[in-house]
């Protein structure tokens, strides 16, 4: 076998999945291949660039030990239950136990039709496989938990949206493509020997320790509570956190309209379907809470036979949420202002620069990268309340007792120099569509490497000209 695979959800009960194969492609052609990832799945990278590694990139051939399906969820989308949703346009090929030991999914997106795909066409075009890639390997050398971008092909077929545009697959890795929405699917049917299955299955693949239904839930919670601090740290705006699009690993996943913020503004919404802003910037950890509780209501029938104390156990582990939020939120802002160390005030500090930076609309990455650099009063068109802040900021820091230095190693390990910027994105989606791949594959070069200052990325630092402004992203269908 040239792919190693050990498919444990291929081994789950029938009613999980349809099996069924991608469905080929025209004229697949080899845009972009992870090879370090490649390498870490236990897969070698040339075989992947070969022509039979192409052909299961595009869907074309079916590897040796892959067992193809498509899997189904169900979901609250926009907060509107959808009681059937599903891989429609994805194909899970199988899972490979990778050098480092990890168990990931290989995953096709764009794969063609399938029994999930309702009124789709089970295709994926090359706008928002580009977008995916990007991000989410932007998002992991960042250190924030993510799925992962292992290769993009083009399909020589078009795919029809507004407009034609050319279709692509993206081979997306993920610790598991289980949701939110998985629970919610065997529960609202009450299928409870599923949802057991479903349960047993997670804690084995992601919370060994876990004890029962319940650890599960509270594994999770800790894990989106941990993450969510994590995107509002770099300025991340996932756009549609729909209980479908919510990972139980505590990976970040399904990057559709999602966005890093340029100038700050703490209700910034780029998502073109999300007109009421219930996904917003600082909205994500209410709403990870929403979804949360999806999940406990879920489980309930495994987490106590009893239904009163069911709820009342979940309920307890729902409302540890906010406080293991506000710890990691705070771990993350602490780092990016410099503090190893903790004052009660610190939030009131960190506060206080936020709201300073969304009066102005200050850039976010490009502020806290500065503070190190003692230059983020440039970032400010009215400085007065900066540099208020600042004589606070730099008094608590005397107090902290860092030396500079590594006060300094700390900032810039927190605070990312560059982040894959809208406009960018859309050059190198544009540059695509044209047949350059070039300035994706340049993008792609300096957004994983996103703590360096180099001259190489010094452009890419720049928030957007007046008229490169990106405002508002679209969904990856
Ligand atoms: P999303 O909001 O992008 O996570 O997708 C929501 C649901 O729509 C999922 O069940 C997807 O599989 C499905 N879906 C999205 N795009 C397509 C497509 N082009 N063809 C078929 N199904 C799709
Ligand atoms: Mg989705």
């Amino acid at each position: 076998m040239t792919i190693a695979f050990d498919n444990s959800y291929a081994r789950l009960p029938g009613q999980f999945y349809t099996r069924l194969p991608p469905t080929p492609v025209r004229a697949p052609a080899l845009i972009a291949l992870n090879a370090d990832l490649a390498r870490e799945l236990g897969i070698d990278p040339g075989y992947l660039r070969s022509d039979a590694g192409l052909a299961v990139l595009a869907g074309n051939a079916v590897p040796e030990g892959a067992e193809p399906l498509a899997q189904v969820y169900a979901g609250h989308q926009f907060g509107g239950w959808s009681p059937r949703l599903g891989d429609g346009r994805a194909i899970l090929l199988g899972e490979v136990v990778g050098t480092d030991g990890r168990r990931r999914d290989i995953q096709l997106k764009g794969a063609g039709r399938t029994p999930y795909s309702r009124s789709g066409d089970g295709r994926a075009w090359l706008g928002p496989v580009l977008r995916e890639y990007l991000v989410s390997e932007a998002m992991h050398a960042m250190g924030i938990p993510t799925t992962r971008a292992l290769a993009a092909v083009t399909t020589g077929e078009d795919v029809h949206r507004e407009t034609r545009y050319p279709g692509a697959v993206l081979t997306r890795v993920a610790a598991s493509h289980i949701r939110v929405g998985t629970f919610q699917y065997f529960a609202s049917r009450g299928d409870l020997v599923g949802l057991r299955a479903l349960t047993d299955h997670a804690i084995a693949r992601h919370y060994p320790g876990a004890e029962g239904a319940l650890g599960l839930l509270k594994g999770v919670i800790a894990a989106q509570a941990r993450l969510i601090a994590q995107w509002m740290g770099v300025g991340f705006i996932h756009g549609v956190m729909n209980t479908d699009n919510m990972g139980i690993a505590g990976e970040t996943i399904d990057y559709g309209p999602c966005a890093f913020m340029d100038s700050y503004h703490p209700s910034t919404v780029y998502s073109s379907i999300d007109q009421f802003g219930r996904y917003a910037y600082d909205k994500q950890a209410d709403i990870a809470v929403w979804n949360l509780a999806q999940l406990a209501s879920a489980l309930l029938p495994l987490i106590d036979a009893d239904e009163t104390r069911a709820i009342d156990r979940a309920t307890k582990a729902l409302h540890a949420f906010p406080d293991l939020f506000r710890d990691e939120w705070l771990a993350v802002f602490r780092a990016k202002i410099g503090l190893a160390g903790a004052e009660d005030d610190d939030p009131a500090l960190i506060h206080r620069l936020l709201d300073c930076m969304a009066v102005t609309g200050a850039d976010f990455t490009n502020t806290f990268r500065a503070l190190a650099r003692g230059t983020a009063r440039d970032q400010f068109t009215a400085a007065a309340a900066f540099d208020q802040w600042e004589n606070d900021w730099r008094a608590r820091l005397t107090r902290d007792g860092q030396n500079a230095k590594a006060r300094k190693a700390l900032m810039n390990a927190a605070n990312p120099a560059v982040i894959p910027r809208n406009h960018r994105m859309e050059e190198a989606i544009q540059a695509g569509l044209s047949g350059d791949f070039g300035t994706f594959d340049r993008l792609l070069n300096i957004a994983t490497q996103p703590f360096v200052e180099t001259m190489e990325n010094s452009d890419f630092r720049n928030p957007p000209a007046q008229g490169e402004e990106v405002r508002q992203t679209f969904c990856g269908t």
